[in-house]
Order: C-alpha cells, then structure tokens, then sequence
C-alpha cells in the first residue's frame, strides 16, 4: 500500500463462562435458538426453542498438503502461482505501478467479521482468518496429478492468465513442479481434451488398482513432505454427468463392485473421490459433474470422510445468488434471467462439447430455487422465473470470461425493471482464492467436533464431527452439496452467514444479529 499502517488489533480472546481454553483446545458451551413452527387451522403457531450444544475446536494448526486434480490447468497453475507470490512476498512492475501479491477475493483471508462493539458503541472487526485457528494458505504444500505432463512453469504460460513479470519470480520454483499421471477415460471430457492427455496412468476404466493408486499417491505426498493432512481437491476438466443407474451407482457397496468390475459409467473423478474417501481425505469437487453419485455420498458417511461439493462459484452466478437474494427480498418479482457467456480458455475449450456443457447447465441452473421458493407473496406454488443459460467458446478473449445477463422484474402496479449487467470475470483470479477458502475451511472442519449437551440419559456421550458432506462451503459453490434429504441454501447472504456464525458458536459468541440496539434505544 499507501505507506500507511493500520494498528487495529486483529486477534482476541474470549472471556465468558461457557468457554474455556487449554493449550489443545477450546470448548464452548452454545446455546442454539431457534423457530418451530406447526399448523394449527390455517395458522401456524411459533415456539422458541432452545438447543445445547458442546463444541470442541483442536487448536493445533496441522503442516497440510493441498493436492490438485487438474494441478496443470489454468486455475491450478494460478492458484500455485499466487499462493507462492504471497509466501515469498513478492511484487512485481505492471503498467500501473508495483503489485504486490495479495489474497483478494478470499472470504477467509480478505474479508473480515463484526466481532462486537467497544465501550463507545463502535463495531470492532476482526480478519475471518483469526476466528478460529485456521491453516495459513502461505503454509499449504501443494501438489497434485494432470493427464499432461506439462511441469507448472510451462503449464502457466500455456494459462496465459499472470502477468509475466510476476510469472519470472515463481518460474524456477514451479518448473521444479510436475504433476503425477493421473486417471484419463476418454468418454468423460471432450475430445478435444485429448492432445494434452501424455501423462495418464494406464487403463481407461474404473478399476480398483487406479483407486488404489490414487491413495498410495496421497500417502506418498503426505510422507514425503512430512505432512499431518491432506486436502484434495478436483479442479479438472468438467466431465460430462454419469447415468445413475440402479445396481451400479446407487449404494456404496455397488459403486465399489462397479469399480471393480470396470464399469463404464464409473468416472475418474468418482474414482478420485472413493480413493480419498477409503484414505479418510477429505475432497472437494470444484467441477459441475455429478461426482457423488449417491453410492459415493453412502460411502464417505460410512468412512466419516468429508466432501463438498460442487462447481466453483467464481463469476456470473456468484453475482445471480447475491442479486436474485436482493430483488426477491425486496418485494420485486423476478419474471426472468438470461445468462449468456463467452470464454475462450480451456475450460471453454472443454465445454463446448455438449455432454459437457450440459453438466454446467444443470449445475447452473437450479440457483434461485430457494429464493423463489420462500416468498409465497410473489410466487404462486411451482411459479418460477424463467431461466436461460448459454456457454459459447470464442477463443479470443482466453480467461476473461464474459458474463452477459439480463434481470427482467415486475414491480409496483404492472411497471417493469430490467438490469443487465456485463461483467468481466477473470476466471480463474477469481476461482484461486476459492480453492483457498475451501481448503481452509475444510480443514479447520476436521478439527471442530460437537455433542447435544442436553442433561440425562439422552445426552451425547461423545463428541462426533459434522456431517461428512460439508454444506458449510456452500458459498464459495454454485450447486451447494447438502446432506440426503436436508435444503439447499443458495442466497448468498446466508450462507455467508451460517460459515460464519458456526465459527463463531465454536468460541461461544452470539450470531450477529444486525438489530445494534444500543444506537436505536436511548
Ligand atoms: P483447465 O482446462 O485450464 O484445467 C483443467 C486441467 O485438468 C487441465 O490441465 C487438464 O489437463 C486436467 N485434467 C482433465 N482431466 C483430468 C483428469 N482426469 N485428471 C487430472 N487432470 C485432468 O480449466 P480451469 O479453467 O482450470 O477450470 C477447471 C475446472 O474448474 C473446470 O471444470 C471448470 O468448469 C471449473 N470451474 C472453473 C471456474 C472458474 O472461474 N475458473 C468456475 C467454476 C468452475
């Protein structure tokens, strides 16, 4: 910056009687308030309710491994490339002035949260990365697999997305990087995927020898970096969706028997998935497909595994989520969105096939459901705003996507209001500091653990983990994975919300509530 230097304190400790801290722990006691509502006549009546909850948080900050499915593709180039710049505080000319390397666009690491107020009435905000202990991106060992071979150095150049003086200070230290052979069956990606495709392991079906292999891989990286966690995460290439099928897909046992048995509807991102499930790593999928097949889901609650998932939410429909929220919320009927896109990066290399393309119709589509779905004043049951989504790969423009949508809404007596935003997303700047977020949340999940703290016979006895699939990282994902059979939330302002107020009953704070009271009664 500017030279000036700001001294707010950006750490705390908190001081009540339902938390404690030891040198491993902090335990909170929280008190977890909610509505139960029930239909009597054609009224519902309201009850508060009130639930106890035991949370434990592992203070220990584990030495944690990132590894990358599509290491060598253009958000796994860049977000290696930036978290290396950030490590080794680098900065480097652009044609406005130095740059220094930053963590922008991170929720975790950019953003901060309302801690309270002081004496005087005046918020106090503390960075989201002080919460709780969480890893330090700069800290992450990275690593990973791609079916090219490519080593990162060359693989960045090839993503022409960095600037090139910031790419000559990382150049030696990511040429020294080269990703594993990874699983590479064809009729998942498109075909035009296939020229790059020299570094793939042999087979091109699911077989358990490339499950196996996958773990041995993770447990290779973890040794040899003397590492106490892996996190694996899949940026590669949008695979079409695989067919579910009874018998094949639809439990953990069958999904395990397909694989043995070669199965053709398995794919290699349901293969990463169950290699890190069976290795108790969790992952996370940054890709539309339907990875968690429902046999995969089955098989990380058997194991305890963590995953989450699915599709990156960088771009056009971070904005949707966030816009959609406020014209709904404000009493403005949305009638229709037309979202159009151009890109001309791998990605859209990729999606211009249409098996492909169509997984991230699906993943794009369903994000205003929740939203429509609240408000029965605007919306008849089953009423729903039109929808259009189309993807075109214009090579020009390389990462820069383009994001063209139009909101048509009906307002006040039958007038209209029409936004139509363009908006300019460099891809993948603005998925790397997902990939961050979702790693760090993700780790610091395997460390908090919770039980009822109700008295009696009923209570808990032991403290568990959350649900093995993490909706926790739904903001930072345009198709939010949710437990069987639980809502999924894609309002943007609550899911900020439920990551943030779940970090903060783990120190045994209130949630925020936004009423501040103390300006408005006196
Ligand atoms: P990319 O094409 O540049 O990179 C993908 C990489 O995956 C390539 O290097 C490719 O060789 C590799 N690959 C393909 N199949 C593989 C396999 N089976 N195993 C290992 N590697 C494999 O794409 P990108 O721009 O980095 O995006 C990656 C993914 O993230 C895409 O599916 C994209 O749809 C998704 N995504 C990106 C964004 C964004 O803003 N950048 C947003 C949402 C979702």
């Amino acid at each position: 910056g500017d030279g000036h230097i700001n001294t707010t304190p950006k750490t705390f400790v908190v001081n009540s009687p339902n938390v404690v801290y030891t040198d491993e722990e902090i335990r909170s006691k929280y008190t977890y308030r909610t509505t139960l509502c029930t239909l009597e006549g054609d009224s519902y009546v309201a009850v508060p309710k009130e639930t106890l909850y035991d949370f434990k948080v592992d203070r220990k900050v584990p030495k944690t491994g990132m590894m990358l499915v599509g290491w060598g593709g253009n958000n796994g180039t860049t977000v290696t490339a930036g978290i290396l710049a950030n490590k080794h505080k680098y900065s480097w000319a652009t044609k406005e002035g130095t740059q220094e390397a930053n963590y922008y666009g991170s929720v975790i690491m950019g953003s901060t949260i309302k801690l309270g107020i002081d004496a005087k009435g005046k918020d106090v905000n503390v960075p989201f990365h002080n919460v709780l202990p969480m890893v330090h991106p700069n800290d992450l060992v990275i690593g990973g697999w791609d079916i090219s071979g490519l080593p990162l150095d060359k693989a960045m150049d090839r993503a022409k997305v960095l600037q090139p003086t910031m790419k000559e200070l990382v150049r030696e230290e990511m040429s020294k990087m080269t990703p594993l052979p990874s699983i590479y069956y064809p009729d998942f990606i498109a075909a035009n995927q296939e020229n790059r495709a020299d570094n793939v392991l042999p087979g091109s079906k699911a077989s358990m020898e490339h499950v196996e292999q996958i773990r041995k891989d993770i447990r290779e990286f973890k040794a040899n970096n003397g590492l106490d966690k892996v996190i694996v995460l899949w940026t590669a290439n949008t695979e079409r969706y695989a067919d579910l099928i009874d018998g094949v897909n639809d439990t953990a046992d069958n999904l395990l028997k397909s694989i043995e048995a070669g199965h053709e509807e398995v794919s290699p991102s349901t293969i990463f998935s169950v290699a890190c499930i069976l290795e108790g790593t969790p992952f996370i999928n940054g890709s539309p497909q339907n990875t968690f097949v429902p046999g995969a889901i089955e098989l990380a609650e058997r194991h305890g595994a963590f995953i989450g998932g699915d599709d990156f939410k960088s771009g056009q429909t971070k904005m949707k989520s966030a816009l959609t929220d406020f014209l709904i919320n404000a009493g403005i009927k949305l009638t229709s969105i037309a979202s159009y896109n151009h890109l001309g990066n791998n990605d859209g290399y990729n999606l211009s096939s249409q098996k492909q393309f169509r997984s991230k119709e699906i993943s794009k589509s369903n994000v205003v459901d929740d939203m429509v779905a609240a408000n029965s004043v605007l919306y008849k049951e089953g009423e729903h705003p039109d929808h259009t989504v189309v993807i075109k790969y214009m090579p020009a423009v390389g990462d820069d996507k383009r994001a063209l949508d139009e909101y048509y809404a009906e307002i006040f007596c039958g007038g209209h209001q029409t936004i139509s935003l363009f908006n300019v997303c460099e891809d993948s700047l603005l998925a790397s500091p997902l990939i961050i977020d979702l790693v760090i949340i993700t780790e610091m999940m395997t460390r908090i653990q919770w039980k009822a703290a109700e008295a009696g016979a009923a209570a808990d006895k032991d403290f568990k983990h959350f649900h093995s699939v993490l909706s926790v990282l739904s903001y930072m994902l345009k198709a939010p994975l949710t437990p069987p059979g639980t809502p999924v939330v894609n309002a943007l302002a609550k899911q900020r919300a439920a990551l943030t107020n779940i970090f903060r009953a783990c120190v045994g704070l209130e949630p925020e509530s936004d009423m501040t009271l103390e300006h408005k009664l006196f």
